[in-house]
């Protein structure tokens, strides 16, 4: 390709820059570089100016600097791998090229002996001498001197010098686009159009210009194709007609004698909110959101209750087994008798799963819960009207449509989350939703206190926790990742087991990844009726799982963990009326980062605020888990940085939809950042 003409050539793949091979393209795909607008839409980090030239006594380690210097001398040992050395110096010192793997001839030719030349590159120290190994710029006339060049994150197998030129000969091609905003919104960016944003994007004297009317041109763009897109599926949706569910409340007031406690006030408008859209003609789309512990469960499972009253099926779904045997249970303890219940999970014998499919087909069952097995192409519903999706980040929004496809017009869903979204991204993530949100947790919950311990003094978390156990408590030990490989968390819970087993002896019970499903749910069913009083874990009660007789809770080295991971695991006591407490271990010393953390832990127990204080010290993508949401991450744009943007972008929304403008201008704008697959996909 010579020339770009339009948008739709940006989506090409890369092989179609003369140029770039197959082999070059398949590699920058393995770094997620797809389209050209890809690789251009990705941002120099900082770059390297090659022509300032730096003498040898003002070098700086580790930097990549230039130097003019005279080959002095050659060192070419003939010992197989001893290296090639070239000593070289300026007036004011000496330095060494270290040459790996490399032909004599070759360094001969390119550091030609008494000659002057250019060496650029990473500068080392080495037995008390400066040294550059391998430099790929090396000149005898000043040529690398005019190169300046951007450094971007690469992967293996390409180098820098090719993904620059790639990126220059893309922009070199680049077309001007028809512009996609109205007149008022370009100029509140100075008229920057988008072919001058992107060149600007990666002029090395404008990185980290964040503020600067280019770079927030391109952000707003971002932001505004993703709350358009919302925008869209909101409309879609609306539109989108089933058979109006009736029902009397008969099975939800029947339930209400049998919880033990009473549904707090946000609890009640939530689950009113969702029994009116049950009754809507109007299909419903909600999350329910609310903090660790403000009982969602409970909201979900009475809704579904009267969609059975009215005469469907109902599917219930969590991210893992014992989550989905846990809600399970719960149903099974309070629902009336007459609802018939069912779960399927990856570890359903095949006969089990047959009778259940059976039932589920033949419409005898009434609710099923289970993981992603429910998406199984096998299991048929005879009346899905209602899909509960608990914990639906860890979902992908594929999975999602997959499950919605079954119940065809007549099913409503309800997500679940406790992922705490800042205000700005409620519209751009959640747009195409209504939400309900439980802020209030329930009455008799105390807020969890939080120590931090050194591991050296666990001897004192020992005598703390011997203290909780003789009140009749329990406590979770989690030993968290270490590495990434499963088999390394193993054993640390193991070794911990073994040796707090020495103290508490039948009293504890080790939980992991690797033991089987029916001995997890074994465990788990023992530690909640009390046969167990500490629980040591890897991560698997992270997500959902409800102990009302847990209080403690240690986290050991706890410094691995996120602000949100930690609250996320901090929930899982608190939940009865006890005092409970989490002891955050930590192998050593606390790092300033560390102690910022601890100190927003204790002073918070609130899942939102402490999100925000997450996002401020690590960035907001590593917070949300957007990737494994299937929502898509941001690449220019920062939620914090750019509320400003993400407000005018929702004016903007409100305006369209209330003046019902066409959106054909925006088509190249939805198509290039590439959410219009979610468009057909989420409904
Ligand atoms: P989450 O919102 O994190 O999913 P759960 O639904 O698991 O929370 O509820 C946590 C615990 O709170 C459960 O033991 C549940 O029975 C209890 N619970 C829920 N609602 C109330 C309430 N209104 N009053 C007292 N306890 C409640
Ligand atoms: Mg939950």
């Amino acid at each position: 390709m010579n020339k770009i003409k339009n948008y739709e050539d940006l989506l090409k793949g890369l092989n179609h820059i003369e140029g770039v091979g197959k082999k070059t393209a398949d590699i920058l795909k393995k770094k997620n570089i797809h389209s050209i607008f890809d690789m251009i839409l990705r941002l120099p980090h900082s770059y390297i100016d090659r022509s300032i030239i730096t003498k040898v006594s003002d070098l700086q380690i580790g930097k990549i600097q230039t130097i003019k210097v005279n080959v002095i001398k050659y060192n070419f040992p003939r010992i197989r791998n001893l290296p090639n050395k070239v000593l070289c110096e300026d007036q004011t010192g000496k330095i060494d090229c270290i040459f790996f793997n490399s032909f004599e001839g070759y360094i001969r030719k390119i550091l030609p002996i008494n000659k002057a030349v250019y060496i650029s590159g990473k500068i080392g120290f080495f037995k008390n001498k400066y040294q550059i190994t391998n430099p790929k710029y090396v000149s005898e006339n000043n040529d690398i001197v005019e190169q300046k060049s951007n450094k971007y994150k690469l992967t293996e197998g390409i180098s820098e010098k090719v993904y620059n030129k790639i990126v220059e000969k893309i922009l070199k091609l680049l077309p001007e686009l028809n512009e996609w905003h109205t007149e008022e919104i370009v100029k509140k960016f100075n008229n920057m159009s988008w072919k001058k944003s992107i060149t600007k994007l990666h002029d090395y004297d404008n990185i980290g210009k964040t503020q600067s009317d280019f770079y927030k041109r391109l952000a707003f763009d971002e932001i505004f194709a993703s709350l358009l897109i919302s925008s869209e599926i909101r409309k879609k949706i609306k539109k989108i007609k089933k058979d109006k569910k009736f029902f009397n409340f008969v099975l939800q007031k029947k339930i209400y004698d049998r919880l033990n406690f009473e549904l707090t006030n946000d609890q009640n408008i939530a689950l009113n909110q969702i029994n009116n859209d049950l009754k809507l003609k109007q299909k419903m789309f909600r999350l329910l959101q609310g903090d660790v512990g403000s009982g969602k469960t409970i909201v979900a499972l009475i809704s579904a209750l009267n969609v059975i009253e009215s005469g469907y099926q109902v599917a219930f779904m969590a991210p893992t087994e014992i989550l989905a045997k846990q809600h399970y249970n719960l149903a099974k303890n309070l629902f009336p008798r007459e609802v018939s219940i069912a779960i399927i999970t990856g570890k359903t014998l095949s006969k089990d799963k047959n009778i259940i499919n059976k039932k589920l087909e033949n419409g005898e069952t009434n609710i099923v819960f289970g993981t992603h097995s429910l998406f199984q192409k096998k299991i048929k519903f005879n009346k899905l009207g209602y899909i509960i999706i608990d914990e639906q980040h860890k979902f992908g929004v594929n999975q999602r449509k997959r499950l919605s496809d079954k119940g065809g017009n007549n099913c409503d869903i309800l997500l679940m989350s406790a992922t705490p979204i800042p205000r700005t991204l409620i519209m751009s993530v959640y747009g195409d939703m209504d939400i309900s949100l439980i802020k209030e947790k329930p009455k008799n919950r105390k807020d969890i206190i939080t120590y931090s311990k050194l591991e050296t003094k666990i001897d004192e978390i020992l005598i703390f926790i011997k203290k909780e156990l003789n009140y009749g408590n329990q406590v979770f030990w989690v030993c968290p990742l270490i590495e990434e490989s499963s088999k390394v968390n193993n054993t640390s819970s193991i070794e911990r087991y073994k040796s707090l087993k020495k103290i508490f002896k039948k009293k504890i019970a080790l939980l992991h990844g690797k033991i089987t499903a029916e001995e997890k749910d074994l465990i788990l069913n023992d530690f909640l009726i009390g046969k167990y009083q500490i629980l040591v874990s890897t991560t698997v009660i992270e997500v959902g799982i409800d102990f009302p007789k847990a209080n403690v809770i240690v986290i050991e080295n706890a410094n691995k963990f996120g602000l949100s991971q930690l609250h996320q695991l901090r929930g899982r006591v608190g939940r009865g009326e006890r005092q409970s407490t989490c002891i955050l271990m930590f192998k050593s010393n606390l790092s300033e980062n560390a102690r910022k953390r601890i100190k927003i832990l204790k002073s918070s127990n609130d899942g939102f605020q402490i999100s925000e204080q997450d996002m401020k010290l690590r960035g907001f993508g590593d917070v949300l888990g957007f990737k494994q949401s299937g929502l898509k991450n941001f690449k220019l744009a920062d939620p914090i940085q750019n509320e400003d943007l993400f407000k005018l972008g929702e004016e903007e929304i409100k305006k369209i939809e209330r003046e019902n403008i066409n959106i054909s201008r925006y088509k190249p704008l939805i198509k290039l950042y590439d959410r219009a697959d979610i468009i057909n996909d989420i409904v």
